[in-house]
């Protein structure tokens, strides 16, 4: 593809991505597809000779596009935002252009010290801790994600454990990692792919009547393996679980492992970008106290498209000694003098794409101002459902952090508690199957709740109200055909 070509059809895709945006709402949520319809309409064999780019265009709006979900739609409320914003696409744009691969400082240094400039940027719009920046013996790095971000935690924290004996020689004590049963799957899969095991993840209690860990219950876990010869890696702790937005006491887990000298994660990658609202610092909460690594995803709720993770660390030095290696064809002498950052030392690929670039896009196209206002947007929206749904005697709701998340469900009233989760379940089902809205579901305190997840940026007042609407209206109809099966 020439230049000439490529402005043509590049053209081309600017415009249909805008045309996109612009009529998004006329799609529904949540993609009609059926298994195999998508994979059905593609031929079985690539093209012998190059086919031009009107091909693919059209094949886009054909095949592809009965096949997506709408992300972006202002009715997607399930699992958690994916923010996409315009800086974000044309950042990451610009990074598909220039075509750099950024494992080395020497092989893009832009890509390093952008990246090492926007993080900081990011540290400081979230107010974390003098100790996290990368002038001091800590440091933040762009990861792929959240999931990526706990791996990586836990490898450095393996190499503080052992100083380094498991890189070398496998792991050949028994090791042992704690979550409480909100963490994200992410972690044990973490512990799986780090050879930890599964096994060997212990599963912290919850304090009484909450879904927050029990820091008396974590420092008893940790004196038991201790004195039964097993090595504690590292301990997780939620700011703002998946299934509900719960929060940890960091404060006290932390001192919990200061006094047990075991590494501390501090999992927020949806909640954690809430710190750009000074109102909502409070979710650094106990990152000034005993806490080796921080993640949060800009690719939630902070309109920065996927994927962008933000890690943080402490101190690096395990971090790097854990994964650095030097084979002879990556020596360079800009790596030698020691005065730069190889970010492939902070990562499990070497490989790496230049991710700052859409993030240094939207905080300079936002500024402070604007990520604080789409998060108080998200906030606000969240709190009038809420509102609507506490008033509304026949619904129930889940208290809840001020975040953009509201746990709730009918109270079908009369209904035993087995059957009142199968008609929660259906009741998802009905309103995800309308085009209108998606939505998802969790179990909380032993039942089944519909989760609402606001904070797409094309989400306004008027959105909500029509779910909510809509939510009591399919309700109302399915407890109707519930009470008169002829209906
Ligand atoms: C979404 C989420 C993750 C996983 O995020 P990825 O970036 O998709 O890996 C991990 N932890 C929590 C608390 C999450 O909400």
């Amino acid at each position: 593809m020439t230049p000439e070509e490529f402005r043509r059809y590049g053209r081309q895709v600017v415009d249909w991505i805008a045309d996109y945006q612009e009529k998004i709402e006329s799609y529904p949520v949540l993609s009609r597809a059926r298994p195999g319809e998508v994979l059905a309409s593609l031929p079985a064999h690539p093209p012998e000779r190059g086919e031009g780019f009107e091909a693919v265009l059209a094949d886009l709006d054909r095949v592809v596009m009965p096949g997506i979900t709408h992300w972006q739609h202002p009715g997607f409320f399930a699992y958690f935002p994916a923010n996409a914003s315009g800086p974000a696409i044309l950042g990451d744009l610009l990074s598909a252009g220039l075509g750099v691969q950024g494992m080395l400082w020497a092989t893009s240094p832009a890509c390093t010290e952008l990246e090492t400039r926007t993080i900081d940027w990011l540290a400081e719009l979230l107010d974390l801790p003098a100790r996290f920046r990368g002038d001091g013996a800590g440091g933040g790095v762009i990861q792929d994600s959240a999931s990526g971000a706990a791996l990586v935690a836990i490898l450095a924290a393996l190499h503080r454990a052992d100083g380094g004996t498991a890189g070398r020689e496998g792991i050949t004590r028994r090791h042992t990692l704690y979550i409480s049963s909100q963490t994200h799957s992410s972690l044990e899969k973490a512990a799986k792919v780090a050879g930890i095991g599964s096994a060997n993840v212990r599963v912290v209690d919850s304090g009484p009547g909450t879904l927050a860990m029990a820091p008396a219950h974590l420092d008893a876990l940790l004196a038991e393996d201790a004195a039964a010869g097993a090595v504690p890696v590292l301990v997780c702790a939620t700011v703002g679980t998946t299934s509900t937005t719960a929060v940890d006491p960091v404060p006290e887990i932390g001192e919990v492992c200061a006094r047990h000298g075991v590494w501390l994660h501090v999992d927020a990658a949806y909640a954690g970008v809430a710190a750009v609202c000074p109102e909502l610092r409070w979710v650094n909460d106990g990152l000034d106290g005993h806490v080796d690594s921080y993640s949060t995803n800009p690719h939630k709720w902070l309109l920065t498209n996927f994927d962008c993770n933000a890690l943080w660390v402490a101190d690096r030095a395990p971090l790097v000694g854990a994964l650095s290696i030097l084979p002879e064809y990556l020596r360079n002498q800009a790596t030698s003098s020691g005065e730069v950052i190889d970010y492939r030392d902070w990562q499990i690929s070497l490989g790496r794409r230049f991710r700052a670039l859409k993030l240094w896009s939207v905080i300079r196209w936002y500024g402070a101002e604007g990520l604080r206002e789409h998060v108080r947007t998200g906030v606000r929206l969240a709190r009038d459902l809420a509102s609507w749904v506490a008033a509304d005697p026949g619904f129930e709701l889940l208290e809840h952090p001020p975040f953009g998340l509201v746990c709730f469900r009918p109270r079908w009233d009369g209904l035993p508690d087995g059957e009142a989760d199968a008609a929660t379940m259906r009741l998802m089902e009905r309103l995800n199957a309308s085009g209108d809205l998606y939505l998802t579901h969790t179990k909380a305190g032993g039942r089944v709740l519909l989760r609402m997840a606001i904070g797409a940026p094309a989400t306004g007042d008027a959105h909500v109200a029509a779910a909510w609407r809509r939510i009591r209206e399919e309700a109302a109809e399915q407890a109707a055909e519930r009470a008169d099966p002829g209906r």
